[in-house]
Parts: structure tokens; C-alpha cells; sequence
């Protein structure tokens, strides 16, 4: 690692202020995806602003819409929290296969889809659900948050401060787990809103993405079964080490039809 600055602000303003103050300065959350990237030597900042035990980024709410999860909140709260476990089981039971023991109770929900790693869970559950992702400037809408592999809508100094999920009993998310990180190969998150279908795909290759194709088919109504002839576009998945682009878009099929299975 370089030598760098530490910075433990009180609050979101003191936080903005110091990455106003220096343009090579980075946030650091939980650290369980940037110090692996500073161990690595792949990135270089001046400071690291530690914003992990920022009250006003955690805390677990009821709202409106649904509930309300601060971005400091660790996957490992997630998972515990009766109100997400209330009112969204599905996505506590996503932040509960996250990684191992560390890694949920460090990483957490901001740092996680700030990040946007084409393989991280969350990103599933954002975009499924129609979630929204509250900042220090505004509110953004999930498919304008993800912007592509590592990529998000973020401005230089943005701050993630909250994810608003709608209430919803009726998903699932399924992974199919590299044994070695236990990041996903292939994750789906499947669910109905009222009478839509919603289903989106993570470890692709090139960022969490719809199945519109499949949505459409279980809209009007049609079997579970009919999904393997349902196009499901390969440009959407990359190959590697771990398996090929066909390897994965077939495993993408086959957790879906899982994970719809499960719904009433
Ligand atoms: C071995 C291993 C296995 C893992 N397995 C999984 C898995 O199965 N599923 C999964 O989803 N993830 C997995 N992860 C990733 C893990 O969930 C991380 O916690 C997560 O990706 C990053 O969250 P963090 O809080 O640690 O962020 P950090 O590492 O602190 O930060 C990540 C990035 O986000 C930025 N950032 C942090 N917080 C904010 C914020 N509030 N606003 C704006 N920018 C911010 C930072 O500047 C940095 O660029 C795994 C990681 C490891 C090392």
C-alpha cells in the first residue's frame, strides 16, 4: 500500500468538505472491496474519509414507500433487521449470503452498489424492486443510478446516504456461488409487483441488467417452463476463467425458473 491520510468526519457535511478540500481523496465504508484494491496497489488516493460510523448513514426506517436503509448499514444488519425481514424477506436473505462472516459485518449497502461490481448482490435487488437511491444532491431512480460494469451515475464527491425499497413480500434471489469467493457466477433476483414481473440478472459480465424478454412472457401469464425458449440476449454475459458466456447465460435461466418457483 502507499502512504496515505485517514479522516474520521462527525458528519456528511465534514465528509464533503474534505473531499472538497483534496480531489484525490476517497471515501472508505466497510474497506472489504478498497483495501483488497489499495493492497493490490490498483488505487492511489491521497486520504481515505472514513464515513462507516456515520450516524445519519445508519439506521433502518419505515417510510412510505417501503423502508429506507441507511448505506452504512452492514450486510450483516441487513440480514438481522425485522423490518427489512418484514417487509422486503427476500432482500435480508440476499444481504445474508453475501460473501463470509467479515464480510458482512463490514461491508455495507453503500459501499456495495457505489461500487457496482457486475457480480455484487445488491444490484439485483435495486434494480428488481425499482429502488431508490438517496444522496447528499438528490434522488435517483435504480436504472439511472447503474451506469455499467464498476460505473454508476455518482458525480466526484457524491455521497450515497440511503436505498429506498418498496415493500415486497413476493421475490427471491438466487445465486449460483463461485466455491472459491463466494461472489456470484450468476445471480437473479426474481419478483412480482402487483400483477408485473420483475427479474434482473447479476454476474453477466458487464452490470446488473432486466430480462424484459421473460417478464413480458410471465405477464401474460405464460408457464414457468416456456422460459427456456424465452431469448435471452448473450451480448449480455462475458466469459472467463469461470465459466463461458453460453455457461453463464444457461445457469441464468435455470435460477430464474428456481427463483419464480418459489413465488405464490
Ligand atoms: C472475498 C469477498 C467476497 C465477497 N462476496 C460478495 C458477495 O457474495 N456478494 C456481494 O454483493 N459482495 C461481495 N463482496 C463485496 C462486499 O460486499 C463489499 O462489502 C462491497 O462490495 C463494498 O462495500 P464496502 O462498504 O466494503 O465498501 P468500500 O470497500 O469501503 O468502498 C467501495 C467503493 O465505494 C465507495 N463508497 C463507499 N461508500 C460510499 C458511499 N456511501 N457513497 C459513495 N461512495 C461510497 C468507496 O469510495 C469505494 O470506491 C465480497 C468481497 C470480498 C472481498
Amino acid at each position: 500500500m502507499y502512504d496515505l491520510g485517514y479522516s474520521r468526519p462527525a458528519s456528511i457535511a465534514e465528509a464533503l468538505e474534505l473531499l472538497q478540500q483534496d480531489d484525490m481523496a476517497q471515501l472508505i465504508s466497510g474497506g472489504q472491496t478498497l483495501m483488497p484494491v489499495l493492497r493490490a496497489r490498483l488505487a492511489a488516493p491521497s486520504q481515505l474519509v472514513d464515513i462507516a460510523r456515520l450516524d445519519d448513514l445508519r439506521q433502518i426506517r419505515l417510510i412510505d414507500l417501503g423502508i429506507e436503509i441507511g448505506a452504512g448499514m452492514t450486510h450483516a444488519e441487513v440480514a438481522a433487521s425485522p423490518i427489512v425481514r418484514a417487509k422486503v424477506p427476500a432482500l435480508a436473505a440476499l444481504a445474508g449470503g453475501i460473501g463470509d462472516a467479515q464480510i458482512r459485518h463490514r461491508g455495507t449497502i453503500g459501499g456495495s452498489i457505489a461500487n457496482n461490481d457486475p457480480a455484487a448482490c445488491y444490484p439485483s435487488a435495486v434494480i428488481a424492486l425499482g429502488a431508490r437511491v438517496k444522496t447528499n444532491l438528490r434522488m435517483l431512480d435504480a436504472e439511472a443510478f447503474f451506469a455499467g460494469m464498476f460505473t454508476t451515475a455518482l458525480e466526484p464527491g457524491e455521497i450515497v446516504t440511503a436505498v429506498q425499497f418498496p415493500a415486497c413480500v413476493e421475490a427471491c434471489y438466487l445465486k449460483f456461488r463461485n466455491p472459491a469467493s463466494r461472489f456470484a457466477l450468476v445471480g437473479v433476483f426474481a419478483a412480482r409487483l402487483g400483477s408485473e414481473h420483475r427479474i434482473a440478472i447479476i454476474g453477466g459480465g458487464n452490470g446488473v441488467f432486466r430480462w424484459h424478454e421473460a417478464e413480458q412472457h410471465l405477464d401474460r401469464g405464460a408457464d414457468i417452463d416456456g422460459l427456456d425458449a424465452v431469448p435471452l440476449d448473450l451480448s449480455n454475459f462475458t466469459g472467463d476463467i469461470h465459466g463461458s458466456a453460453e455457461y453463464r447465460r444457461h445457469i441464468a435461466t435455470v435460477i430464474t425458473r428456481r427463483a419464480l418457483a418459489t413465488l405464490s
